[in-house]
């Protein structure tokens, strides 16, 4: 009677170890999905164009989509988790009328506290009329946010070495809803100037928005790397 008891005891450790390995491997997987998921935001979209090509009248928005859907490609490559606040031409606003800019920047804010990943990624793009040989990428985070400021740092060193003009940018600090919206490290990313010539017709070739889309995730994935002591193929 004895060894039997000895024997249920033994099966029932046994029972109830295999269970909390279990449950951890389930908690650490879950862990490891949320800290890998990246927002990646379109900026615009829908009658909110952003800025128009001096030369070519292109929406800013239609690029800003393009770029980001190249960018979600190389981030899955990666092992990446992205989630995309709009993944067609449509705004987020629904009804267009009176408040519609703010119904459609919540609505990015909702996305972001739905999903609670590890970084944010707005792209735009730049313009300056005043004078148009700007050109290059440009890279905007919230002040005082430490972590936000070393995803633009990271992601800015990629974008001048993509650049063929050679104009090199430093980061910035800005203060835009989708840096201010959430305390994960979000960056504002200005892909180049659709007020520079060369550089606006060259933001609409897929060659150059993927070069663009792959010096984003670069930067990305290099923070990722920081933040998590992972290592990503790239
Ligand atoms: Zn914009």
């Amino acid at each position: 009677m004895k060894r039997k008891w000895k024997f249920f005891l033994a099966i029932g450790l046994c029972l109830l170890f295999s269970c909390g390995v279990f449950l951890c491997r389930l908690t650490a997987a879950a862990n490891a999905q949320r800290r890998l998921t990246v927002v990646l935001d379109a900026g615009h979209g829908g009658i909110d164009c952003g800025v128009l090509g001096l030369s070519t009248g292109v929406k800013e928005s239609d690029i800003n989509l393009a770029i980001v859907k190249k960018l979600r490609t190389f981030l899955r490559e990666s092992g990446v988790n992205t989630v995309l606040t709009r993944s067609t031409d449509a705004g987020l606003y629904g009804v267009v009328g009176n408040g519609m800019k703010k119904r459609d920047m919540q609505i990015r804010k909702q996305i972001i506290e739905k999903v609670s990943p590890v970084a944010v990624v707005s792209v735009h793009q730049n313009s300056y009329p005043q004078n148009r040989s700007h050109c290059g990428g440009q890279v905007f985070y919230r002040a005082d946010h430490e972590k936000g400021e070393l995803l633009a740092a990271a992601i800015q060193k990629q974008l001048n070495a993509v650049n063929p003009f050679r104009q090199d940018r430093t980061i910035h600090t800005g203060d835009y809803f989708m840096l201010n919206c959430t305390e994960v490290p979000s960056v504002i990313v200005e892909c180049g100037f659709l007020t520079n010539e060369k550089e606006e017709k060259l933001l609409q070739t897929e060659e150059y928005q993927a070069q663009v889309a792959g010096g984003i995730a670069q930067g990305v994935l290099s923070f990722l790397a920081v933040e998590t002591g992972k290592t990503f193929p790239i």
